[in-house]
């Protein structure tokens, strides 16, 4: 039997403006997922990339005063610099105005769903937002304004293509309702379910290519009009492997794959758990398994917007506080259901409490009275001595924990699971005072005793290494090399963090 393979995805965002914190929190969720996955055998593709072909960024390009070409390119390389940054292992990047693979996809993609029957032309009239790149309802606007940006929507007036959605809804619940598409949390799949009961309209799925100044993919048959951002940034997902250029990766990690994971924003639930499986119906491909959603940061109490500048920029703070500072925040803070609000101090805060003191002081102690009672010799395997029942249990127990957390999605749950090995381990060497055993000497009962104290200890430590592995990949190696002998004896101890507040 062949290990499973998951394929992951995120969200391509636009590239109108550098990257906030707001999309780091999708992009770690997705490595932690890739990690902990590949830590257990599976075989993972992290898939990530830039939605260039939007609207949006010629209009932001034009308020620059530089050319569209320069500032996606400058931007994207941003987003892109942030695998890197933040230690992901993502896999395969792709930009949709710069790969070679995606404008065939596109029109192969758009071919089949003409072939189905599910495109025609009509002539339209609606409200859009430009922000959102998508029409609206005067029902869905808030006094008149976009519920995401707050600004008064077009009027627009034109004919465009349409994809015939109002075909899909039956489908589309049934597979949802099924498990067959899992949406979590089921706050979302609810919401999912709730619009689809609404009834499906057709939706617009080009523009004319005048008024998209000219950029994007031009309509198979039709160059007078370019195909809809949201059509087209959709079918990334698919493109990235090869659908409409070839090659094994299409059949190997969509058409054939165990799983087809994507992580979204809330923002963007309806063009994912809606429009994009409908699209693959149609055109005849299967439908992701799960879709998880995530909710938004705020920063210093207000929303990130990329345009307005207001997202702290996560490549710039992990390159002054590190990437496990940053993820650690992301990976704790953000809860499963609602909103996070993220403050550089509060970032701090946990990272000095958690990582530097709670973490890092008990690697260093540890590692520290091995190099002291024992010449850095790891005691041989001992039974787990009085007091150290809780902290026995906490490391055989964290694997299955977050394995079950990361099955839902919960990474606050699963970073607990981990974290409760350190917190055990910390109150364990209060109780069993190794310094003290040490003191009565090293030799008989008192002996066996600190054997037995710092065996337990030295085990918690490397389950730390392991365990953390998917959370905080830099610090977790550190961990792992401080527990690893050589010639015999462990490596003398050294931080694995540094503080970083000014505050002792
Ligand atoms: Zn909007």
């Amino acid at each position: 039997m062949t290990a499973p393979h998951t394929y992951l995805t995120t969200t391509i965002p636009y590239v109108n403006a550098r990257p906030h914190i707001g999309f780091a929190l999708e992009l770690v969720q997705a490595d932690v997922l890739a990690r902990f996955w590949r830590q257990h055998g599976d075989r993972v593709r992290f898939q990530a990339g830039t939605d260039d072909n939007s609207l949006k960024n010629v209009l932001a390009a034009q308020a620059a005063g530089e050319g569209v070409r320069e500032f996606v390119d400058r931007n994207a390389e941003a987003f892109l610099a942030l695998g890197p940054a933040l230690s992901l292992t993502v896999d395969d990047v792709i930009r949709t105005s710069r790969d070679a693979r995606h404008r065939p996809g596109v029109e192969r993609f758009w071919q089949a769903c003409a072939a189905t029957g599910d495109l025609y032309r009509k002539r339209y009239e609606g409200l859009y937002c430009t922000g959102c790149e998508q029409f609206y309802s005067p029902a869905e606007l808030r006094a008149g304004h976009c519920p995401e940006h707050d600004t008064e929507p077009q009027r627009v007036a034109e004919e465009n293509w349409f994809f015939r959605l109002s075909r899909y809804g039956d489908r589309l619940r049934a597979a949802i309702t099924a498990g067959e598409l899992r949406i979590e949390p089921a706050g979302r799949r609810n919401e999912v379910l709730a619009f689809i009961g609404g009834g499906l309209e057709d939706f617009s799925v080009s523009r004319p290519t005048e008024r998209a100044g000219g950029w994007g993919i031009p309509v198979p048959g039709d160059p007078g009009q370019v195909i809809y951002v949201w059509f087209d940034a959709l079918c990334n997902y698919v493109t990235a492997l090869g659908y409409g250029t070839g090659g094994d990766a299409y059949q190997e990690w969509w058409a054939g794959g165990s799983r087809r994971v994507q992580l979204v924003g809330k923002g963007v639930l309806r063009f994912h758990a809606v429009c994009w499986p409908a699209m693959l119906l149609s055109s005849g491909q299967p439908l992701p398994t799960d879709i998880f959603v995530h909710d938004y940061l705020t920063a210093g109490g207000r929303k990130i917007s990329k345009s307005s500048g207001s997202g702290a920029d996560p490549a710039a703070l992990a390159a002054e506080y590190g990437p496990d500072a940053v993820r650690w925040w992301l990976l704790r803070e953000v809860p499963r259901v609602g909103d996070a609000d993220f403050t550089v101090e509060r970032m701090i805060a946990r990272a000095d409490d958690e990582l530097a003191n709670g973490l890092g002081n008990l690697v260093n102690r540890v590692i520290a009275m091995i190099g002291k009672y024992r010449d850095g010799r790891v005691p041989g395997r001992q039974p787990v001595p009085p007091g150290g029942e809780n902290l026995d249990a906490a490391i055989r127990r964290a694997g299955g924990l977050i394995g079950a957390a990361l099955e839902e999605f919960d990474f606050r749950q699963a970073t607990a699971a981990a974290w409760a090995i350190a917190d055990e381990a910390n109150r364990f060497i209060n109780r069993a005072r190794p310094w003290e055993l040490a003191r009565t000497g090293c030799d008989g009962e008192g002996g066996r005793r600190l054997d037995a104290v710092l065996f337990t200890l030295f085990v918690a430590c490397s389950a730390l290494g392991r365990e953390l592995a998917p959370f905080l990949p830099d610090a977790a190696a550190r961990i792992t090399r401080q527990c690893t002998p050589h010639g015999g004896s462990l490596p003398a101890a050294r931080p694995v963090f540094r503080r970083l507040g000014s505050a002792g």
